[in-house]
């Protein structure tokens, strides 16, 4: 029998559990950490932002993890870790799509939106290859002898005190466990660890969001701009080769995301509203991969020779949302809590904006009683997080068909996500923030007209744009939402 006494137990050992588990150990704590898969496995959630970037990169520093600073930025990553595998992002990038028509270059570039995220490739974000990132930071912190249980299942989890105590089997050593902890870190994600164990319901409110996905990744994916540019488009007016992002290809009731990693393989995979792509209408991952491509000729240009080099993903409803987030000695990570969509890449950077939130409050509150009530607020925070990417998320699904209306929307993230770089990069922002401002009432308030006027025929496109543009005016320092910026915004901080 293994036994172990920690402060702390660490349930996930994805790129979350794992980074976690090292900031509190670097803070003194004792954490333990418990993973049922093993690394390397494959993940999807690979693309990272200029937000999650300041944050990895603050947390590196302040807990003095040298190893895990050249993560947060592209060059250094190349420069420090070639052997971990990642791919280049400057910016979001996305076309629109008619179905059963070739995409057609605009010289208004309607159908396009660039929204650039850093100047050159020395200050480019990522896209992880989760295989080889989860793994490095899984290896890390067996370096850094934290106690970590690969392949363990935790069958019983017992309240003890003002703590628990888990039991169950590492499949590795083969040998059963018991672990003492004052506190649990949900890190499962998906697997809803705590969720399953203390019984914690969705929340019932649920999600406004829907889609479900199909996915996977390939070699021998062609590059957009080339395919862009032979369709007569006049690439000279990026603000950065078109690729070099997360690529989304948007059309009425879905999207596709393309995200190129330098080892020649891509990521690929379609968000799907499912009442309009029924899943049990759809067929096999093959057939319904088929059909999208005859929809989409363009994309199928794109992917004429892909080969697929992993096994597909074909999900159901992907959004999940639980009643809570925290309690009095447990508390689940962003991504555990809710997952929405992938669209716009909100996962990762409020999954880490949750775990510089949790670090101060450890650091001023671990074993003083007023810890309870800063997990409430913690928890209160999470939600209101949470409902506030739901609405943009939603409503850019809404506008998918009227783009121009879809980019409008898509100015709430860019708007408030840029603004808090900028607060982040002066060092105005306190530790754990809302994520996209998400607590501000007025900014709620605009978000929610927003979503009710996007289907509604009788507000007027120019109408919805100018609400948003006064909307977000506080927070947009870029000049976003300017007609005579043609949808193209180049980085603006130096
Ligand atoms: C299709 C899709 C695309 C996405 N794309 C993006 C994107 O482009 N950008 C972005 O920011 N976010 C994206 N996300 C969200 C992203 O996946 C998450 O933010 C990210 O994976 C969070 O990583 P994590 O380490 O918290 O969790 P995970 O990567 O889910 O890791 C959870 C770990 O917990 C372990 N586990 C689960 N259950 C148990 C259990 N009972 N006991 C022990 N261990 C357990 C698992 O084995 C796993 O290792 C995407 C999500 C999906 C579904």
């Amino acid at each position: 029998m293994i036994e172990i006494d920690a402060d702390i137990a660490v349930i996930g050992a994805g790129f979350s559990g794992s980074l976690i588990a090292m900031l509190l150990h670097r803070m003194g704590l004792r954490p333990v950490l418990v993973d049922r898969g093993s690394h390397p496995r494959f993940a999807v959630g690979e693309s990272s932002t200029p937000v999650a970037n300041l944050i990895l990169e603050g947390l590196a520093h302040r807990y003095d993890l040298p190893r895990i600073a050249p993560l947060a930025n592209y060059a250094s990553w190349k420069r420090t870790y070639p052997e971990i595998v990642c791919g280049l992002k400057r910016g979001f990038s996305y076309f629109h799509h008619e179905f059963g028509r070739d995409f057609q270059p605009r010289t208004d570039r309607a159908n396009e939106l660039l929204v650039a995220a850093s100047l050159t490739n020395e200050d480019a974000d990522t896209h992880w290859l989760r295989s080889d990132f989860d793994r490095f930071l899984a290896a890390e912190v067996e370096r850094m002898e934290i106690p970590y249980f690969d392949q363990t299942s935790i069958e019983q989890l017992i309240p003890r005190g003002d703590g628990w105590e888990l039991n169950g089997r590492s499949e590795s050593l083969q040998e059963a466990i018991n672990i003492r902890a004052d506190f649990m870190i949900d890190a499962s994600g998906e697997g809803g660890f705590l969720a399953k164990t203390l019984g914690i319901e969705p929340h019932p409110d649920n999600m406004k969001t829907r889609s479900r996905g199909l996915f996977s990744h390939f070699t021998d994916v062609a590059r957009w701009g080339d395919l862009y540019a032979d369709r007569g488009g006049d690439r000279s007016g990026h603000p950065y080769p078109c690729d070099d992002a997360a690529l989304h290809h948007v059309f009425d009731g879905g999207w596709m995301w393309v995200l190129p990693f330098d080892n020649g393989v891509t990521s690929a995979g379609f968000a799907l509203d499912p009442d309009r792509f029924p899943r049990e209408t759809s067929g096999s991952p093959e057939t319904e991969w088929a059909t999208m491509m005859d929809r989409l000729p363009a994309v199928a240009e794109q992917f004429a020779r892909a080969k697929l080099i992993v096994p597909w993903r074909q999900t159901g409803r992907m959004q999940r949302r639980l009643s809570r987030s925290a309690g009095p000695n447990w508390v689940m990570l962003p991504n555990t809590a809710a997952f929405h969509d992938p669209l716009h890449s909100t996962g990762n950077t409020f999954t880490l904006i949750g775990i510089e939130r949790l670090m101060d409050m450890f650091e001023r509150c671990w074993g003083r009683p007023e810890l309870e009530g800063e997990l409430r607020k913690y928890d209160a925070l999470v939600q209101k997080e949470v409902e506030f990417i739901d609405l943009v998320v939603s409503g850019s699904f809404a506008g998918f068909r009227q783009f121009e209306r879809m980019i409008a929307m898509s100015m709430f993230y860019f708007a408030t996500s840029i603004f808090s770089e900028e607060e982040r990069r002066a060092g105005r922002v306190a530790k754990g923030a809302a994520f996209l401002s998400a607590d501000r009432p007025e900014l709620r308030t605009a978000l929610n007209q927003a979503v009710q006027d996007i289907s509604d025929p009788a507000v007027s496109s120019a109408d919805f744009t100018a609400r948003i543009t006064a909307a977000i005016k506080p927070f947009n320092r870029v000049g976003l939402c300017d007609p005579l910026r043609l949808n193209m915004y180049p980085y603006e901080f130096s």
